[in-house]
């Protein structure tokens, strides 16, 4: 059925069915003028937003309607994790046009449903409105956290060194595959990439860990590739950074994919994107002990540059060769991709 042929209210109720906001924190969910919840006093409320236009940040073609509301509410988590908290509770504005499939919506809230399950979060209201061609979702999450395990941007010192969550670059080669780049990779790998893409893990796990342990004195979620976010971690810390070109963690699947499409490895790591992993910097004299203690927990965490005095970002070869990088990352309002 056909959005045109149903009304709102009865698009509501059918998409408030998909979600379970059974939990002591929630007093009031979907259905009233607004959602009441109790919060912790003693805890900082963290708030943040994320938009997704269909054309600009995904397209129907390179994902679909579940894995859309799974990516929506990720990346937010991927933020809270990112400030060393914990999700609590999600508002999602979904637009519409109207000639859209009734199951189509009712998949992007399983998947956002889905999400809020893996990830503790309530989904405690919104709205849908109709758009008149692109779909487009707007969600905001509220999360905690104790005052005292609140990282920021801010407090990367000199000297630091920056290490990172997981491998670099594989949401951005499944972007390149799935918009028609031809290589031959095993379907394995192919899988992997495009999963990596459509179906983000944000690093809730380690986020809590780096916090809770005090090993962080900045961090940041990698949304928009490792230099582009550095540049934030250091204009907010009033540093500068060196990335070393042959640290960076690579998973085999990216490896493949690169030698099979002949692109530089470099090129995706730090500019690609979207990868929602979290770097963070650590003093210099404990790196080697958080990473031991890291991998006891099973975290794999590589250290892949360090804080410098001198403000931007540059990459240091194994040769020796340093070059500056500009900020890099993918600008939304010029369009431009930027090297
Ligand atoms: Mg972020």
């Amino acid at each position: 059925m056909r959005l045109s042929e149903l009304g709102e209210f009865d698009l509501i109720s059918t998409l408030a069915a998909r979600v379970s906001d059974h939990d002591p924190r929630v007093v009031l969910g979907i259905g009233d003028d607004a959602a009441a919840v109790r919060s912790d006093s003693s805890r900082l409320l963290l708030a943040t937003s994320d938009a997704l236009v269909e054309g600009i940040h995904f397209t129907r073609q390179t994902t679909n309607a579940f894995r859309l509301g799974w990516k929506t509410l990720a990346v937010s988590v991927s933020d809270i994790a990112a400030m060393g908290g914990m999700p609590a509770f999600a508002l999602v504005d979904l637009g519409l046009p109207e000639d859209t499939d009734i199951e189509y919506a009712d998949e992007i809230y399983s998947g956002l449903q889905a999400c809020a399950d893996e990830f503790n979060a309530r989904i405690i209201g919104g709205d849908t409105v109709s758009s008149p061609r692109e779909i487009f979702i707007a969600l905001t999450l509220l999360g905690e956290v104790e005052p005292g395990m609140m990282v920021s941007r801010q407090g990367a010192k000199p000297g630091d060194r920056i290490l990172v969550t997981g491998t670099l670059g594989d949401s951005a080669a499944g972007l390149a595959l799935l918009t028609g780049r031809n290589c031959e990779i095993p379907a394995a790998d192919k899988r992997f990439l495009e999963d990596a893409h459509m179906e983000p893990i944000p690093r809730l796990n380690e986020g809590r860990i780096i916090a809770s342990r005090n090993w962080a004195t900045s961090m940041i979620d990698i949304s928009d590739g490792l230099a582009g976010d550095l540049t934030r971690i250091s204009h907010a810390s009033g540093v500068g950074a060196v990335i070393y070109a042959d640290k960076l963690p690579y998973s085999d699947a990216y490896r493949h994919f690169v030698e099979a499409c002949g692109v530089d490895p470099l090129a995706l790591s730090l500019h690609g994107g979207e990868d929602y992993q979290l770097a963070f910097t650590v003093p210099n004299a404990l790196a080697e002990q958080i990473i031991a203690q890291a991998n006891e927990l099973d975290i794999r965490l590589t250290e892949v540059g360090r804080i410098k005095a001198e403000p931007g970002i540059s990459i240091r070869y194994p040769n020796g060769e340093i070059k500056e990088l500009l900020a890099g990352g993918y600008e939304h309002f010029t369009g431009t991709e930027k090297i």
